[in-house]
């Protein structure tokens, strides 16, 4: 059995191009519009010699009250049947209430759970990612998913305990 990746995360912070440039498909709608990927999508992702089944998501909205209400099911039946949880989450936006809301749930699973801060291309890095430690989800791992930067060590450590 291939690990299971889940891409989770609210809209818009760069899931389904990290998707595609994992399994190379262009199957994963991306665009600039939040939300557009409505369901759970599968992809066998090929990278540097490590091979796992990695799901994009697209349910998970910030604007309902509650987190039963903010996880959208397509995304709780990820998390569920995941191995790994890769939370993604926007550097230049900074922490929002609906990444506090995720936050909230993924902590409560028994899931290992990578935050990952994307779009530091252009940006400092590092001083963009600090705030990302009150998610309370450990280490924040840097990756520009458009441009491929810190791809390779972010699959490198979540990968490599499985
Ligand atoms: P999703 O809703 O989480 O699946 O997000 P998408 O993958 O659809 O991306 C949302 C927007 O962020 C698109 O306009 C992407 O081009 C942009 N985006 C994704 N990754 C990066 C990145 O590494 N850097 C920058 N600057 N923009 C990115
Ligand atoms: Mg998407």
């Amino acid at each position: 059995m291939l690990p299971v990746v889940a891409l989770v995360g609210r809209p818009n912070v760069g899931k389904s191009t990290l998707f595609n440039r994992l399994t190379r498909s262009r199957d994963a709608l991306v665009a600039d519009f939040p939300g557009l990927t409505r369901d759970r999508k599968y992809g066998q992702a090929k990278y540097e010699g490590l091979q796992f089944i990695l799901v994009d998501t697209g349910g998970i909205s910030g604007d309902e009250q509650g987190i039963d209400a903010e996880m959208a099911e397509q995304s709780l039946l990820a998390i569920d049947e995941a191995n790994v949880v890769l939370f993604l989450v926007d550097a230049r936006a900074g922490v929002t209430s609906a990444d506090i809301g995720i936050a909230n749930h993924l902590r409560k699973q028994n899931k290992k759970v990578y935050l990952v801060a994307n779009k530091v291309d252009g940006i400092d890095g590092d001083s963009e990612s600090a705030e990302f430690y009150s998610l309370a989800l450990g280490d924040v791992l840097q990756i520009a998913a458009a441009h491929g930067r810190g791809v390779q060590q972010l699959l490198n450590t979540t990968l490599e305990p499985l």
